[in-house]
């Protein structure tokens, strides 16, 4: 099964919220405004939060990527 990796920009994220309203098991709210990338993990070269999902998963983020106004959410297929 295909994996894809979601890398979220947190601080590109302005807080609007419409991610975790498609895609709340994976972006939940922050006490600071912003949301969290569930599970994610920060990586310090692209100053990105990264998680890698499944293709069950994919359809969910893509709604969450395309939602955002901010295009702080990108997903890329792995090989
Ligand atoms: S939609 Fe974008 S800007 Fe809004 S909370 Fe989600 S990641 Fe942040």
């Amino acid at each position: 099964m295909a994996k894809y990796k979601i890398s979220f920009d947190r601080e590109l994220c302005i807080g609007v919220l419409a991610c975790a309203g498609v895609a709340e098991k994976f972006y939940k709210t922050h006490p600071d405004g912003k949301v969290d990338l569930i599970g994610g993990t920060f990586n310090a070269k692209t100053k990105r939060w990264e998680l890698i999902i499944d293709e069950k998963d994919l359809d969910v983020n893509k709604m969450a990527a395309e939602v955002c106004p901010v295009i702080a959410i990108i997903i890329e297929k792995l090989d």
